[in-house]
């Protein structure tokens, strides 16, 4: 197993936790970590099925509180995965996408914002 707190190719098995899951230490940084480490399920009470559940349902654009309801996990819980996960996808999607080269952009909604200037706003005001 990758170590995956310094990279290192080779970790070894270190025991079991207090919840019974394998424990592995690396040999390079001597840190110790489980299974689930740098997962979604880490340090969470939720199986990976229903992990995937609430993750495919909030991309349906099921609300939070429906998907506690249905889920049967916490409300607070249903929003700390859905933050994880996107922090994770985000990290994943700044790592692989830079420096894009386009001549082209397709753009299917534009934002703007346009600043009302002082002037405008005190003369309609009456100052
Ligand atoms: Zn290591």
């Amino acid at each position: 197993m990758q170590c995956p707190l310094c990279g290192h190719p080779k970790s070894h098995k270190h025991g079991k936790t207090s919840k019974d899951s394998q424990r592995y230490r690396c040999s390079h940084c001597q840190q110790t970590f489980g299974e689930t480490f740098d997962t979604l399920s880490y340090r969470r009470q939720i199986s990976p099925p229903t992990l995937q559940i609430i993750l495919q349902a909030h991309a349906e654009g099921s609300s939070l509180r429906g998907l506690s309801r249905i889920t049967g996990v916490a409300y607070n819980t249903c929003v700390s995965v859905v933050r994880s996960a996107s922090h994770k996808a985000q990290m994943i999607h700044n790592q692989d996408v830079q420096a894009v080269a386009t001549n082209v952009i397709n753009a299917d909604e534009l934002w703007s914002f346009v600043k009302k200037s002082k002037s405008t706003v005190n003369r309609k005001n009456g100052v």
